[in-house]
């Protein structure tokens, strides 16, 4: 039985050497990511604007060959008009022209107002440039910093990872989920042993009745303070960590 508490505490001893190591990485993992979400949401709102523009620039192309085509049937009727036989057909014919007239107006106007449109987004691409360029450099900054700190300690990590795998293979599922549950809202300390009649992980005085029991080392014991797995000191020395 003592077996079973001292992987879990030999379990506990390897993950506080992790968090360590993960400590010593400090905020940069946050503050790559949060650079990359970043630098990604700009990038995204570059590329729609691209393919508005893109979009400005066809429907201006297409307009510009309406008007071109509206211009050569205006020319068409303005010559027909010098071989009209009767006043309906003359009204017709200019009809036809002030039609043509007020169409070709309309889709300049639509041009103008997509070129300024083209105009705005093309300012508005080449304002975010610098600001994606710092961000761009911050990135790669953070992330050498990173990658050194990671490659420091990188043997030691994996030695530590290798070693965690074997101890955790051990442990009974229960045991493990127990382990993973209390960690998890203890900020990292599930296991902890008595030290001075208490619990080492909140301080509160254990129960002499209850170090006893702990003492035996044939059961889980949890805090009654803080929910942590509570060990004997005696596990704690046997510990091969
Ligand atoms: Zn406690």
């Amino acid at each position: 039985m003592i077996n079973r508490l001292k992987i879990l505490y030999e379990l506990q001893l390897i993950d506080d050497q992790l968090d360590e190591l993960e400590e010593l990485r400090g905020d940069l993992p946050n503050a790559v990511e949060s650079l990359e979400s970043k630098i990604n949401e700009i990038r995204t709102s570059v590329t729609e604007k691209e393919k508005q523009k893109k979009e400005s620039l066809d429907k201006r192309k297409e307009n510009e060959e309406e008007m071109e085509k509206l211009l050569s049937n205006q020319k068409k009727f303005k010559a027909q008009l010098y071989q009209v036989r009767n006043n309906k057909e003359y009204d017709a014919l200019t009809k036809e022209i002030d039609h043509s007239e007020e169409h070709i107006k309309k889709l300049e106007l639509e041009n103008d107002s997509l070129a300024d449109l083209s105009k705005k987004l093309t300012d508005e691409i080449e304002e975010v440039k610098p600001q994606l360029y710092t961000l761009n450099e911050e990135l790669k900054e953070k992330q050498a910093d990173l990658k050194e700190i990671i490659k420091t300690n990188e043997k030691e990590e994996s030695k530590l990872k290798t070693k965690r795998k074997e101890i955790a293979d051990l442990i009974k599922k229960p045991d493990y989920s127990a382990y993973i549950r209390i960690r998890k809202a203890k900020k990292g300390k599930a296991v902890v042993t008595i030290k001075r009649s208490a619990c080492s992980g909140c301080h509160n005085i254990v129960p002499s009745q209850k170090q006893l029991e702990i003492r035996r080392n044939n059961k889980l014991f949890f805090c009654e303070y803080c929910g942590r797995i509570l060990v004997s000191p005696e596990v704690a020395e046997q510990s091969e960590i």
